[in-house]
């Protein structure tokens, strides 16, 4: 499971849904995959992250801290079709890329802070459903 795909669920139980907190990683086993950097893509993503979820995650996950408040690109330049943007710019994009697309949860589990259910994540993949009594 991505981390960008981790910045978009929340826990299935239903009451959970409206509470902020959400899902935290436990005794996660981390891969690396290398994908084309994309800076437009990267530029579209970003106003849909939740940011403080995100700098949870990567604490949680030991990657280097992130900037306190989300980054505000600046428009993309004449000429600039792939959006690089500034050096800057570009180094944050980079960052973004590889904690985002590259960076993946192989095994462990996520854990909701509201309910505490706890999501198995086996082979990248994980389990959502919910035991009967939960649904
Ligand atoms: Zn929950």
């Amino acid at each position: 499971m991505k981390l960008l795909t981790a910045n978009f669920i929340t826990c299935s139980v239903k009451s959970c849904q409206s509470v902020t907190p959400a899902l935290s990683f436990r005794d996660a086993e981390l891969a690396r995959e290398e994908i084309d950097f994309s800076p437009l893509f990267l530029r579209n993503i970003l106003p849909r992250i939740d940011w403080p979820l995100l700098q949870r995650t990567a604490k949680e996950l030991g990657f280097p801290a992130l900037p306190e408040t989300k980054p505000e690109l600046s428009p993309i330049a004449e000429g600039d079709e792939e959006g690089v943007g500034s050096e800057e710019e570009q180094k944050l994009l980079k960052e973004l890329h590889s904690l985002l697309l590259e960076t993946s949860v192989q095994s462990g589990k996520l854990v909701c802070a509201n309910c505490g259910h706890e999501y198995p994540i086996s082979q990248g993949i994980a389990n959502f459903l919910l035991p009967n009594h939960l649904v």
